[in-house]
């Protein structure tokens, strides 16, 4: 059994189905990242009761300052906020360069300043996100000693590198099933064992053999993905999944179990509770 380490349920249609679909392939655990402070709530909703499945508090760099900088202070402070809602790690947070007007360029900036002051002050690990900005991103998080990852890596060897040396595990997704690319095969290469993790990013990043024919990616295509990098980086499929799956349980600190309901136990009424 293993871990998504990296999804977006919440963003996905039929969160339920699909964690039964997810638990039939092997998954007993994933993390949903979050975007958006305002979806901190229906995050956690998501997770209550799943003892696999964590969330994580996050002002991802598209979202920041897309609403412009009034916008965007509101919700930095809504983000130290729901602090108090006990997430599992910050982020997304990072820095993403195909949105590279000065305001949104400035409002991701506040908000990876932001997450990394909270993920410090409170023990969280970060989630990180970045496009084509490795080096200010590095720059950021020099001087500290981080826990936490760099989400759908897509940086070269030698940054991977710089990123392990500041404690930081490396995560792919579906890209690594898109075909052959030298750098991502090196970078991927270049990451020990017990740095690495395998995420979906679902309903993003859909890997190749559904790609193109279905709209959104799901947990349950976690093996396609797992399957490319342990061929690339010449290791068991079953072993980089029991390995990766414990790196993200002890990262985000995850316990066993998609909190599906046991054979024949009848399904949960599902209105609300009476008062
Ligand atoms: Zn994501």
């Amino acid at each position: 059994m293993t871990v998504d380490a990296h999804n977006h349920l919440d963003r996905c249609p039929a969160p339920a189905a699909l964690l039964d679909e997810a638990a039939v392939v092997g998954l007993d655990g994933m993390v949903i990242a979050g975007v958006s402070p305002a979806a901190a709530l229906a995050q956690r909703a998501l997770c209550a009761g799943r003892p696999g499945l964590a969330w994580t508090l996050g002002l991802h760099p598209e979202h920041a300052g897309a609403h412009g900088p009034a916008a965007a202070a509101e919700e930095r402070a809504a983000l130290t906020r729901a602090v108090q809602l006990r997430p599992a790690g910050i982020g997304e947070i990072g820095l993403d360069r195909r949105f590279s007007d000065p305001d949104r360029v400035g409002a991701q900036r506040a908000a990876l300043a932001l997450g990394l002051d909270l993920a410090q002050a409170h023990a969280l690990p970060v989630v990180l996100h970045v496009v084509g900005a490795h080096a200010e991103l590095l720059s950021a998080l020099r001087g500290a000693r981080w826990r936490g990852m760099v989400h759908a890596f897509g940086g070269s060897a030698e940054e991977a590198e710089r990123y392990l040396n500041l404690g930081l595990h490396l995560s792919f997704g579906g890209a690594l099933t898109w075909g052959p690319s030298k750098r991502r095969e090196r970078a991927l290469r270049a990451v020990p064992a017990e740095r690495l993790l395998i995420e979906t990013d679902a309903p993003d990043q859909i890997p190749a053999p559904w790609r193109g024919s279905t709209p959104a990616g799901r947990p349950a295509m976690w093996p396609a993905v797992a399957a490319a990098a342990a061929a690339l980086r010449g290791e068991e499929p079953a072993a980089l999944a029991a390995q990766v799956g414990a790196n993200a349980r002890s990262l985000f600190g995850l316990g066993v179990g998609l909190g599906l309901r046991p054979e024949g136990s009848p399904t949960p009424d599902p209105r609300p509770a009476a008062r």
